[in-house]
């Protein structure tokens, strides 16, 4: 099967929405999904959504990942949601599993540790195996080499509104590399040393640290201390060069070697998101406001211009998280010049 790449002229997109005359999505992207064959249901849940509020119109492929086969079963009620193609892999074991140079007797120190202090996952191997894949892995999967965009998604997240333009070329047409709906702090006791290191890192490595970065998401004090805000990574369109280019790959190495994905439980959310407000300009970091989304428990819900009405939203807007004194979008408003909530 062939597929789209990203340098197709625009001039070739005179047919319907996101996709050529040959039926072809436009831009070289996926959706992304990690689960289990336990969360089943839910998958089904979050394409049927998604189906319906864009992709039966545009025919994104999507990849889903687990560590373990998934069963014929899932395979089958996930394939019959979509005319669009999937795809099921298996990841690497070395992709996946604890690595041998961590520490054991350190690392489950730390999660009995965390899991007395009732920290959310503090006590779990499998959440942290997870976090790192996310961090520096998905993007090198096999199955995901061949595309340069992808929309992460989640089992059991919601769609509110319609989609009606493809995202992956906005962000192709405007130069963007990170996508986000929702924003938030960290749970401090999670990554009580990633700062540390991240600032180490900078020292190291000046040459990766953006000219007009969004530092000023992150902190007050010019980098010296960080305000645990972080875009909530569940929800991601985004460009995978970025992940895979040399300044976020020796970022990801640097954080890796330090242990913190095991000896603490640092989350893919706090690690995409510093690596993208300090390694990109802030120019190039996107809120697409007109995407209704849920995770369970906060909904961000379209509040500019006509984007509720056109999307034919299901949410409430006076609910949206945006509006929460422990989301980051007055701060992300603040940097960014946008219209304060
Ligand atoms: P939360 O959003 O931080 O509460 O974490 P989730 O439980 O939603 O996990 C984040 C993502 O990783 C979801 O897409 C899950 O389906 C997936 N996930 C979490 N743990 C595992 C695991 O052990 N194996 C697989 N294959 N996927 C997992
Ligand atoms: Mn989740």
């Amino acid at each position: 099967t062939s597929t789209t790449t990203s340098n197709q002229s625009p001039s070739l997109s005179n047919s319907l929405n996101g996709t050529f005359a040959n039926g072809q999505p436009k831009a070289n992207a996926t959706f992304v999904i990690l689960c289990r064959n336990s969360d089943l249901e839910a998958t089904v849940k979050s394409i049927r959504e998604i189906e319906d509020r864009f992709n039966r119109r545009y025919g994104y492929p999507y990849t889903l990942l687990n560590e373990v086969d998934f069963s014929e079963e899932f395979k089958n009620r996930i394939r019959v949601l979509t005319a669009a193609p999937v795809e099921f892999g298996v990841i690497p074991r070395d992709h996946w599993y604890q690595p041998d140079s961590i520490d054991e007797e350190k690392a489950k120190a730390a999660r009995e540790k965390m899991q007395k202090d009732g920290i959310i996952y503090g006590g779990s191997v499998s959440y942290r195996n997870m976090c790192r894949f996310n961090s520096g892995y998905f993007f090198r999967h096999p199955l995901m080499l061949k595309y340069r965009w992808y929309w992460r998604i989640e089992p059991d997240v919601h769609f509110h509104c319609d989609i009606n333009h493809d995202p992956f070329l906005y962000m192709q047409e405007h130069d963007k590399t990170y996508g986000f709906t929702i924003s938030m702090y960290e749970y401090e006791s999670t990554i009580p040393t990633l700062w540390r290191h991240v600032k180490e890192f900078m020292k190291l490595h000046p040459e990766h640290i953006a000219q007009d970065n969004a530092m000023g998401f992150l902190s007050s004090d010019d980098g010296n201390s960080y305000n645990l805000c972080h875009f909530w990574s569940n929800f991601e369109i985004a460009d995978m060069e970025f992940w895979r280019s040399p300044a976020y790959m020796s970022f990801f190495e640097y954080l890796d070697q330090q242990g913190g994905f095991y000896y603490e439980r640092w989350g893919d959310a706090p690690v995409h998101s510093i690596a993208a407000a300090i390694l990109l300009p802030r120019e190039k970091i996107h809120f697409f406001d007109e995407i209704g989304y849920e995770h369970n428990p906060y909904t961000h819900c379209p509040k500019l211009g006509t984007n509720w009405q056109d999307g034919r939203c299901s949410c409430d807007q006076a609910k949206s998280f945006d509006y929460d004194g422990y989301s980051c979008m007055a701060k992300w408003d603040k940097l960014m010049g946008l219209p304060s909530s």
